[in-house]
């Protein structure tokens, strides 16, 4: 059993339960980690409250050194980590190699700006005596990190690289289908040198032990990435205790292919942006909206590029010009992609490509990825969030139509537009409701620019330096009697 990280040791739950980890390609156990509850947040949660104080005082130089050491250590371990990743979570290596060096470059880039930290000096008015005013940003204490599965080392990463390098302490929670590598990289960010408590790891369900972190008073700040109706809960017990909250939510991101579009790399940016991960992002492209003028073109490309994608075991290479893709994460979420179809399907859509699960797996959650044309907007597959690989295409009139569609959604995460046109560009940067817009770019969320999302898609942002402040409070120190 992999075991969780409190005060820098490995323990099992207080109740001494357990619950097993399933591989989606095979659906056999992989292993089994401790089922916490209650009684192992609060033990968790004293351990980084213990920590805080130390690590907030500690040099910030000094601090990032010692996370960097650790980092070392999991770029020593990448290969084993790899291997976790692909049996709990599905995804196939190549992609599992990209996440664990993406984690490492997210980390990085926060412990390059902890010493870089500034505040503010500012002359102050002398009537009640000569004084001058300083804001200093100070750590907030102990911060939860509530991961899903999808991507579950980068979206850890995006958490705990600011919270540490800023000075705080962490208990990170993440999914239950997805524990196992992030279990290991905690033991060794913890092994690398961090203090005892500074970084804490436990394992447990989502409604039990994240909501008793997100509730936990000794919680300061929550930073939480996940589904809209889980955000509103974390709001709902979190909120009224005045906690710092910052939720990355779902998302249905828009493309738009213009007629001036470079097809070939507007379909190379589409599939990529759907179909990575099995199309199991938050900021997958999920709707498409192209000009009527090249839509047959378009299509015609399109299709011959998903008919690339293999389905199959994530360890396994694809032989080119193949693509491997692995299975859905969980039959849960495959039969919601499938109950997606049949809506759009029974309503007048239809199926360009894919749509069902591939010959010969009878084990696994396998899907076909998907291409549906004609969907109606208010189906369930253009209305909701399409959390796998399912892409609905629609045909536009022109721009106007084009960001009037997209905007039609209670989502407002990424949004794309392929054109060489500035006034087209400018459009959509301007009127496209949502936190990113992609400008002839694959949907991707870079460390070095703020990430997140209006609307239902969340509030607050991670990623960039700006994600540094989320992390800190700006104190105002007025110093007077100075003459
Ligand atoms: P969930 O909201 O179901 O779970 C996310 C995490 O929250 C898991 O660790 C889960 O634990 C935990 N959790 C579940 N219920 C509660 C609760 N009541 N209180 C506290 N924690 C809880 O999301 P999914 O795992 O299904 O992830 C997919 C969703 O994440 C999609 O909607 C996707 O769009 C979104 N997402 C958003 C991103 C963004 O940056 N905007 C990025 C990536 C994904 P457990 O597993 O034990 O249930």
């Amino acid at each position: 059993m992999a075991m969780q990280v409190i005060n820098g040791e490995a323990v099992p739950a207080k109740s001494g339960a357990q619950m097993p980890v399933i591989n989606p390609a095979t659906e056999e156990v992989v292993d089994s980690v401790p089922k916490a509850g209650p009684e192992d947040v609060d033990a968790a949660v004293a351990a980084a409250r213990k920590a805080f104080p130390g690590w907030a005082k500690t040099d910030a130089e000094e601090r990032a050194h010692k996370i960097r050491e650790g980092l070392a250590k999991v770029r020593g371990a990448v290969q084993e980590i790899a291997d976790l990743l692909v049996r709990e979570q599905g995804k196939p290596m190549h992609e599992a190699l990209g996440e664990i060096n993406h984690f490492g470059h997210g980390v990085e880039f926060y412990t390059e700006l902890a010493s870089k930290m500034r505040g503010a000096y500012t002359a102050l008015p002398s009537a009640l005596g000569k004084a001058y005013g300083m804001v200093i940003p100070r750590p907030i204490g102990v911060c939860a990190a509530i991961v899903p599965w999808n991507f579950p080392l980068t979206l850890m990463g995006t958490k705990i690289g600011p919270a540490l390098s800023a000075g705080n302490t962490v208990v990170v929670k993440p999914a239950s289908t997805t524990p196992l590598a992030t279990l290991r990289v905690i033991a060794l960010l913890n092994e690398g040198g961090l203090p005892p408590g500074v970084l804490n790891a436990i394992t447990g369900p989502g409604r039990v032990v994240g909501e008793a972190l997100a509730a936990h008073p000794d919680v300061r700040r929550v930073a939480f990435t996940g589904e809209s109706g889980t955000g509103r809960r974390i709001m709902e017990v979190a909120g009224p205790q005045f906690k710092r909250i910052t939720l990355e939510l779902g998302g249905s991101d828009p493309a738009i292919v213009c007629s001036d579009a470079d097809l070939d790399k507007a379909v190379r940016g589409v599939l990529i942006g759907r179909f990575w991960n099995m199309g199991q992002a938050c900021l997958a492209c999920k709707r498409l909206y192209v000009f009527e003028d090249v839509y047959d073109k378009f299509m015609e490309k399109l299709l011959t590029g998903v008919a690339r994608y293999e389905p199959g075991e994530g360890w396994v290479k694809a032989e080119r010009p193949k693509i491997r893709v692995g299975p859905i994460h969980s039959a849960g979420q495959r039969q919601e992609i499938i109950d997606q179809i049949q809506d759009a399907v029974g309503r007048g859509a239809r199926i360009a490509y894919g749509g069902r699960v591939p010959e010969g797996r009878n084990r696994g959650f396998f899907f076909t990825p998907t291409v549906i044309e004609g969907a109606p907007h208010d189906s369930r597959a253009v209305k909701e969030e399409t959390f796998g690989p399912l892409l609905p295409v629609f045909k536009v009139k022109g721009i106007d139509d084009a960001i009037a569609m997209a905007n039609d959604s209670i989502y407002g995460l990424g949004s794309s537009i392929w054109t060489y046109n500035v006034r087209w560009i400018y459009k959509a940067a301007q009127e496209l409701e949502a936190g990113m817009t992609w400008v002839n770019q694959i949907h991707y969320g870079y460390d070095e620019l703020p990430f997140g999302g209006v609307k239902a898609s969340g509030i607050g942002r991670e990623h960039g330096p700006e994600a540094m402040d989320y992390y800190v409070e700006p104190k105002s120190v007025v110093v007077g009697d100075l003459e």
